[in-house]
């Protein structure tokens, strides 16, 4: 009957469409021989062509409606035969019909038949209808109630299971961070019930408890005597669990809107995502947030628990039969014999958890962000959607997160970049970037402060080959582990590469004769060009590049060294962060459970390693276990002017490099055989990078040693034009970034104040007065006026607070 209906209506718009055309050409020849203000009289050919198109509108709004009624009869039917299969009442399912197949392959094909999407917009115009509407696939996808009940006979046998153990239950005892004790039943009492006990306040905003030190959901009932913890959103814990649950709904809203097979959805630094393939299908739009966002706000008001339920790799497999992507996860990453799913709504998820104890605690969500992805980053893999959300507890925070966005966005090191012409991108070297002179010149200031600094604190800088035979990445290790992200080509009879880090040159620089242990420690400095070859679509602005230098060095010492060394590699980089105007946290990363060498070395070293930290004064923390394979490690993050934080620097011990290269060294007691241990460090990191968090940070205002903009002369009118450029010249000559503005046909204020929007550090007037008396007027981008001083000492001041790297340059001339 729609079917019918719906051609009888197509066939209706064409009239329609017909007699228009029919209009507006017989109202054109009528404006083209008449002048257009006399057609006030209609023929009668139109008169009637009107009417009956009057009358061919009213048709049509009743078939319109005729055909949603038969619609809405039909989805009706279907939500009822869908119910029966889940067993289960689908929650709200009041939205409009959209066109759905549900094949094999569970694709669901976007926008339906003509009429289909007629009778949308009919909605729309319908106000009162459509606001309440939510969009989603009707029926769902087949796999949802398929997994639903296989899903709810396991969580039968499991509940009676737990009711059990719950039934023999034993005392234990609960011991809370302040040292307090108290009691609990075994396979009973849950983290939810304590918090409860302490105050209602701390259990409703409880994210998650750590019992034992292990994140657990707040409504599993504890097995044992335990400690626990009840961590609130502000804890980094906490609020990856809080987004990772809301990454969660997020999933549930795809599958209930794309159709498609969910793959991973883990917490990220802002937020969440969940990555789904849409088989063969057009991909995720922004403009499809919005339906998204008000499915996750359903989802979140009808507060889902999340119920977790542990299962057999057997059965999930079955249970993930329809979802090839969650099926290689079980093959290839679950070891145990069972792991853990969990539920919220119609969503089951295979997952570790925990989560919050339901969907309701995301009280404010935003998606923002949709890109298009690989099977865990291979471009040889499957193609993903991927779907960026935020949450918070609050809607108060969602905006301050909004906010921030925008201030970041502001500031984003791309379009500076460009404003200040630093440098750009061409699609001709995709992740390699072009540094303009003003860029350069920052780029080469950076360069040279860690250079002066090498000078002081005794590292000899090195210059070592770009390219190298695979066979050293083969000693090194890179080969076997690395090689996807290495530039390589062939060389005559062999394969070479670029470099993608210093370390195994340095290790040929150490090696190529013999050492003693009087030229330990021996520090190795090189800016050399590196080149990782990164994917095209990874690639970001300076943030993601493929070409990019680092100040790199390497220590080759002797393991007692170790501390004196890290002593100095702190030093170093708080001089240059303080330089800047960060501040830092500090991590050491300790042994791994898969390791390479001699406990014995390891614990010695990572003993020298907590007490070089100790005694440099800073807080830091512990990250147990977070080491690299082939020694510990200090990891640094800087915090920038708006509070993000950026890895930076890395201090990193390294056992293994030496014993791969064979590097020995002769020992004070005459062991000609003696191994030294390596440190790799870098301050700036990647060079490049640095550019982007500095420009991010200052917000295109540079200190003045950094600027690449210091000096503009400004001539009041063109007879001081000579005396300006004069001294233009000694400043640039003095190694400033000096220029003088010529441009006679733009008025004094224009110029200083377009001086000033460039960020000229320092802005001097020059008219017939100073002229006479060599002298200039100072003012500075933040229109603070210095007045007039002779150019001799305006020089020697700006000489000092260059040299001195001084941040605020302008307030203390
Ligand atoms: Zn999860
Ligand atoms: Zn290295």
């Amino acid at each position: 009957m729609a079917e019918c209906l719906a051609t009888r209506l197509a066939a209706q718009e064409e009239q329609i469409r017909l007699l228009t055309r029919e209009i507006s050409s017989l109202r054109d020849g009528l404006s083209r021989g008449l002048n257009v203000a006399d057609v006030t009289v209609v023929s009668p050919e139109l008169e009637t062509l009107r009417t009956e198109n009057e009358k061919l509108r009213y048709r049509l709004l009743h078939l319109r409606r005729g055909l949603q009624a038969e619609l809405q009869l039909e989805e009706a039917q279907g939500g009822r035969q869908q119910r029966a299969k889940c067993g289960k009442a689908p929650e709200r399912n009041n939205s409009k019909p959209q066109q759905i197949h549900n094949g094999n392959d569970n694709r669901v094909e976007t926008p339906g038949t003509k009429a289909a999407d007629k009778n949308k917009k009919e909605k729309k115009q319908d106000k009162g209808q459509a606001a309440a509407g939510v969009k989603e696939l009707n029926p769902w996808p087949g796999y949802v109630a398929d997994r639903l009940s296989l899903y709810e006979q396991l969580k039968r046998e499991s509940d009676a299971l737990l009711a059990k153990k719950a039934a023999d239950s034993k005392p234990i005892t609960v011991e809370l961070p302040d040292g307090h004790k108290v009691a609990g039943k075994a396979w009973v009492t849950t983290p939810y019930q304590l918090a409860c006990d302490i105050s209602q306040g701390l259990a409703d905003n409880a994210v998650i408890s750590r019992v034992n030190g292990e994140l657990w959901d707040l409504d599993r009932p504890l097995e044992k005597d335990c400690s626990l913890e009840i961590l609130r959103f502000d804890n980094e814990d906490a609020q990856a669990v809080y987004w990772h649950s809301s990454a969660h709904i997020l999933g549930e809203a795809m599958e209930r809107f794309y159709g498609g097979c969910l793959c991973y959805g883990p917490p990220i630094e802002n937020g969440f995502y969940y990555d789904m393939f849409l088989d063969g299908q057009k991909g995720v739009s922004s403009t499809e947030f919005g339906d998204l966002e008000a499915l996750c706000k359903t989802v979140v008001k009808e507060k889902q628990p999340f119920e977790r339920l542990e299962i057999s790799k057997e059965t999930l497999l079955k249970m993930f039969k329809y979802n090839k992507f969650k099926c290689r996860i079980l093959n290839e990453k679950v070891t145990t014999p069972t792991t853990t799913v969990y539920r919220c709504g119609p969503l089951i998820d295979l997952c570790r958890g925990p989560h919050v104890r339901h969907t309701g605690k995301i009280k404010a969500m935003k998606i923002y962000k949709n890109s298009s992805t690989y099977w865990e980053g291979r471009s040889d893999m499957e193609t993903l959607q991927r779907i960026y959300g935020i949450s918070f507890p609050d809607s108060k925070m969602l905006k301050e997160w909004e906010r921030f966005q925008e201030e970041a966005k502001s500031r984003d090191h791309r379009k500076i970049g460009k404003d200040q012409e630093l440098f750009f991108f061409h699609d001709l070297s995709p992740g390699s970037c072009f540094f303009m002179p003003r860029g350069a010149y920052i780029y080469n200031t950076l360069t040279e402060f860690i250079r002066d600094e090498y000078w002081i604190r005794g590292f000899q800088e090195v210059a070592s080959p770009n390219i190298y035979n695979s066979k050293l990445w083969e000693t090194s290790g890179h080969w076997q582990h690395y090689s996807e992200n290495m530039f390589s080509f062939p060389v005559e009879d062999d394969i070479f590469a670029l470099k993608p880090m210093n370390c195994p040159g340095h290790c040929l620089m150490f090696g190529h004769r013999p050492r003693s242990w009087r030229e330990l420690p021996l520090r190795l400095a090189d800016f050399g060009v590196l080149h990782r070859n990164e994917l095209s679509g990874t690639l970001t602005g300076l943030t993601r590049v493929r070409r990019f230098q680092q100040d790199d060095a390497h220590i080759f010492c002797t393991m007692d060294q170790i501390e004196s060394e890290m002593k100095g590699c702190l030093d170093f980089l708080r001089c240059v962060y303080d330089v800047f105007g960060f501040s830092f946290q500090l991590h050491l990363s300790t042994r791994p459970d898969k390791y390479l060498g001699d406990i014995a070395v390891w614990n010695q070293a990572e003993k020298q390693l907590e007490n070089s930290l100790n005694e440099f004064g800073e807080p830091w923390k512990l990250n147990p276990g977070d080491g690299a394979f082939y020694g510990p490690k200090i990891d640094i993050k800087i915090k920038d002017a708006i509070g993000r934080y950026h890895q930076c620097a890395t201090i990193q011990l390294d056992f293994q490099l030496p014993i791969r290269f064979n590097l020995t060294f002769v020992g004070k007691d005459g062991d000609d055989k003696a191994r030294p241990v390596i440190i790799h460090r870098a301050i700036l990191g990647s060079v490049e990078r640095m550019i982007a968090i500095l420009t991010e940070n200052y917000a295109g205002k540079w200190p003045l040693w950094l600027s690449p903009r210091q000096v503009m002369l400004v001539p009041v009118n063109p007879s001081c034009e000579d005396y300006a450029k004069k001294v233009c010249k000694q400043f640039t000559e003095a190694g400033f970034m000096a220029e003088a503005d010529m441009d006679s046909s733009c008025l004094l204020n224009k110029k200083i104040r377009n001086a000033q929007l460039a960020q000229y550090n320092f802005i001097l007037v020059v008219g017939e007065k100073e002229k006479m008396t060599n002298s200039v007027n100072v003012r500075t981008r933040d229109n603070k006026i210095h007045g007039e001083l002779s150019v001799s000492e305006v020089m020697a001041r700006l000489t000092l607070l260059k040299q001195s790297r001084c941040r605020s340059a302008e307030e203390e001339f």
